[in-house]
């Protein structure tokens, strides 16, 4: 038996650290841990295990880490297992995680059945979405019930986790109506789900306006053929004290079960295949372009015949691009 059928096997058994190592392997910088970790998957998926996939994204502050530690807790008493994970291209920039820290959520990163992890720290964009989606393939293959995704509003990071996931939540404050205006409108057409935190003492009347607010917001926005007719919708909940909790769930589970019995679940996750494809094979092409052993010679006499003026920037690189090909 090999190393990597003994690490799946542990997986499976829910030994997180045995789970670590694999996503570690997972966000390696050397291709030979990579594809180590592409046929754990492919192997753990033979078990044919299914995870609702849940992306949730809202401003620092919002509530986020007390909302995931206290749903997560609510499923792990259900007896589901829960992995939490965290998109945030911007961690490496601002030298910080702010997501996905443990101490975040204290209870739930205590709890066997549950799994915390941060943000990958490629430094691209392209690279962070492509090892997360990888990594939420491990936790769903390794036999979590639920996997949560979260991420603040940074640049693309909304669309890149709603397109990784089944079902996408915003969580926001109450706010006055002038508030609105701050959610971008891309975000608010990618919400399934629209969640007014912190309903509760002096907050709560204005998190029943804010949310009254958004759901006329919602209703205005074209959305396509994936939603049950009262979907998207808006709803108020406290985090802290757990109330509306339950029915923030009961949301998720029934356009999860709806999306499924629709077959869109399936098309979604087809679609986002297909779209994960698509990007790294632009990434595979530009780095094989680069490593080709032609490749630096080739750029410097084009940067020589550039700067001479003999030859137009693009004619160029579209050289070296078809001598790069024909080379091979
Ligand atoms: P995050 O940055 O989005 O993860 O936000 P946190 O979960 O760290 O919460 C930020 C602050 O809001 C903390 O002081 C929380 O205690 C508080 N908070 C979170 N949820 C609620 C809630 O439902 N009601 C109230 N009143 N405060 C909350």
């Amino acid at each position: 038996m090999n190393t990597g059928t003994n690490i799946a096997d542990a997986i499976v058994a829910g030994d997180r650290r045995a789970l670590a190592r694999a996503v570690t392997l997972v966000e390696s910088t050397r291709e030979d841990h990579r594809q180590n970790a592409r046929a754990m998957v492919s192997h753990l998926k033979t078990r044919g295990h299914r995870a609702l996939r849940i992306g949730l994204t809202g401003t620092p502050g919002v509530g986020k880490s007390t909302f995931i530690e206290a749903l997560g807790l609510c499923l792990c008493d259900a007896g589901k297992r829960v992995a939490v994970l965290a998109v945030d291209p911007s961690s490496r920039r601002t030298g910080g995680a702010i997501l996905g820290d443990k101490t975040r959520m204290p209870q739930l990163s205590r709890r066997k059945e549950a799994f915390i992890r941060p943000s990958p720290s490629s430094n691209t964009l392209g690279g962070v979405a492509a090892q997360s989606r990888e990594v939420i393939e491990l936790c769903e293959a390794a036999g979590f019930d639920i996997i949560l995704v979260e991420t603040v509003g940074v640049g693309q990071s909304e669309v890149m986790v709603a397109d990784m996931t089944d079902i996408f939540a915003l969580l926001i404050a109450p706010a006055g109506g002038d508030e609105l205006q701050g959610v971008k409108r891309g975000i608010m057409e990618l919400a399934d789900l629209v969640l007014v935190n912190k309903a509760d003492g002096d907050l709560k009347p204005q998190a029943v306006r804010t949310a009254a607010d958004y759901a006329g917001a919602l209703r205005l926005l074209a959305r396509g053929d994936d939603m049950p007719p009262d979907f998207p919708k808006a709803l108020t909940l406290s985090a802290l004290t757990g109330e509306g909790l339950s029915e923030v769930y009961d949301a998720m589970d029934e356009l999860a079960h709806w999306r499924d019995a629709q077959g869109h679940t399936a098309t979604r996750r087809a679609t986002q295949s297909q779209m994960a494809f698509e990007h790294a094979l632009e990434r595979e092409l530009r780095s094989a372009a680069r490593n080709h052993p032609q490749f630096a010679a080739l750029k410097s006499a084009a940067v020589q015949e550039i700067s001479s003026g003999a030859v137009a920037p693009e004619d160029a690189a579209k050289k070296i691009a078809r001598q790069i090909i024909f080379l091979e």
